[in-house]
């Protein structure tokens, strides 16, 4: 019989032959992922691209002429990203300061240099930063090959293994990362490697709301479409 482990590295492989072989499109830096991720709002790959290109450009992405940039050039600069670019403009000085200041303008080695524990509270208390955007650095700045897990696709490995997710975000986010933990290994490669694969299934056919699990390439493995639910019926059951 396959065990756990086995089945879910069989359904990584599948998607990888569905999707190809995915890279971050974001900076694995841990201080340029601060700047990009405030380079959008709301946030997403394509919101934080177009602010992070208009920053480059007019002003700069280290700290020094983020901290010496008039805050209204900043906010325009950062307009293309979407919403509330005055607020942005100040996060990032806020982030730029706190790296010059706290962590000697290199934030990465002072991580390195932290405890697992103490590296995610220190990016913990960086704006806009909670337990997944702190777990994401970690793993893609190389600092710790942590279980993280894509944000806003929480519900695909839960769905894969145990059925219907919760509506409660953070247990769905536990769960998630109790499956990674105890079923892939824990080395950068192979957990970049999940959480990719897993933020593209989830943004293009695992969707939170209404999964095309018709489209689906795992449907045959998965608890959700077999309708081995907690709680809640599976679509498959109420039709
Ligand atoms: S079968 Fe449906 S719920 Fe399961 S992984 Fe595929 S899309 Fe998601």
């Amino acid at each position: 019989m396959e065990t756990p482990k086995r089945q879910l590295a069989e359904l990584f492989d599948t998607l990888e032959a569905r999707y190809g072989q995915q890279l971050p499109n974001w900076p694995t830096d841990p201080y340029f992922f601060l700047v990009w991720w405030h380079c959008g709002y709301p946030a997403s790959d394509a919101s934080c691209a177009k602010g992070w290109e208009s920053l480059q450009s007019r002003i700069g992405l280290e700290p020094d002429p983020l901290l010496a940039a008039n805050p209204s050039k900043l906010a325009l600069a950062l307009k293309p990203g979407g919403m509330v670019p005055e607020i942005r403009a100040m996060r990032l000085k806020e982030i730029a300061e706190r790296v010059q200041k706290e962590f000697g303008g290199d934030l990465l080695a002072a991580l390195k240099g932290l405890s697992k524990a103490r590296a995610r509270a220190a990016l913990k208390k960086f704006p806009g930063i909670a337990d997944p955007g702190a777990d994401r650095i970690l793993l893609f700045g190389g600092i710790s090959p942590v279980p993280a897990v894509p944000s806003n696709c929480t519900q695909v490995l839960v769905r894969i293994q145990l059925g219907q997710e919760h509506e409660n975000y953070g247990r769905t986010y536990s769960e998630a990362q109790e499956i990674i933990e105890a079923n892939v290994p824990a080395t950068f490669d192979a957990r970049i490697r999940a959480y990719l694969l897993l933020k593209c299934h989830g943004q293009q056919i695992c969707k939170r709301t209404n999964p095309k699990c018709g489209a689906c390439p795992i449907a045959p493995s998965c608890a959700y479409f077999a309708g081995k639910m907690r709680g809640r019926p599976s679509p498959a059951q109420r039709q």
